[in-house]
């Protein structure tokens, strides 16, 4: 028996003007499934992750979230956006609040949690991160690595069903990826469920059990690590390959 897809894209199109970034996009992911999206720099790899957090709504298709249309107009998109939650390249902390404070507030505003559980619950991922000695700091005083561990941390605080990823890693220093990689692996472990738009090839054949590479808006060609990696069909994946493997 094969498992419903949590997340489903059928036929997804995005357009910025006469642009057409996302050309028909299908894809599905079930629970438990750590999805990598690779794919060269402005082939619509964020497009289509703010597209399925809806921070920019696609122009045509369906995004199915356990089989209800999240583009219905009835569709509850802020109970949506904590079970689908996202962590951005440059991290998006809040810098006037503490660490513990950036994991705490969203779970007090949002989830209506009070405010004693939310902060235990927020110790105790921010202990899974690695960042209990920080809790008091604020984020200017943290390395890139740090505050993406935060950040992390306070997506997962949400108890979300799943985590969009951005290149999470592109605006760390070389020395500070690995810690981060470390603790989305982790994660993936936990059983999360993730979509990871990455250029950390290694972490996407280790962690991953599909890879997208994205070409031109479309999806150029899917599969397991061991096939996309190991055996790529299509011309366009191997070049795109070539300069990292
Ligand atoms: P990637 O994340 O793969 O580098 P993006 O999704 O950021 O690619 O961008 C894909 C294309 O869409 C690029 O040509 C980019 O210039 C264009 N684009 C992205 N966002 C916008 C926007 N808000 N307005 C106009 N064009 C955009
Ligand atoms: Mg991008």
């Amino acid at each position: 028996m094969t498992e419903p897809a949590m997340l489903e894209v059928r036929n997804l199109q995005k357009r910025f003007g006469n642009h057409e970034v996302l050309k028909d996009i299908n894809l599905s992911v079930t629970k438990g499934e750590v999805l990598s999206i690779i794919g060269r720099s402005g082939s619509g790899k964020s497009t289509l992750l703010r597209g399925l957090n809806l921070l920019e709504p696609p122009t045509s298709g369906e995004i199915l979230f356990h089989g209800q249309n999240i583009l219905a107009d009835n569709f509850d998109l802020i109970q949506y956006r904590t079970k689908v939650g996202m962590v951005f390249q440059n991290f998006n902390l809040f810098n006037n609040l503490s660490v513990l404070d950036n994991v705490v507030v969203p779970q007090v505003t949002v989830l209506k949690r009070d405010k004693e559980s939310a902060k235990r619950h927020g110790l105790e991922i921010l202990q899974q991160m690695n960042m209990a000695p920080f809790v008091n700091a604020k984020p200017a005083q943290l390395s890139g690595g740090q505050k993406q561990r935060v950040a992390i941390a306070r997506s997962v605080a949400m108890d979300p069903e799943m985590l969009l990823f951005d290149e999470p890693t592109s605006a760390l220093d070389p020395e500070m990826v690995d810690d981060v990689l470390a603790a989305m692996r982790d994660l993936a472990r936990t059983g999360l469920t993730m979509i990871v738009v990455t250029h950390e090839m290694e972490f996407a054949r280790d962690v991953s059990d599909t890879v997208i590479f994205m070409h031109d808006g479309v999806v150029g060609e899917q599969g397991t690590p061991e096939q996309l990696f190991g055996n790529p069909q299509e011309d366009s994946t191997k070049d795109f390959l070539k300069r990292y493997l």
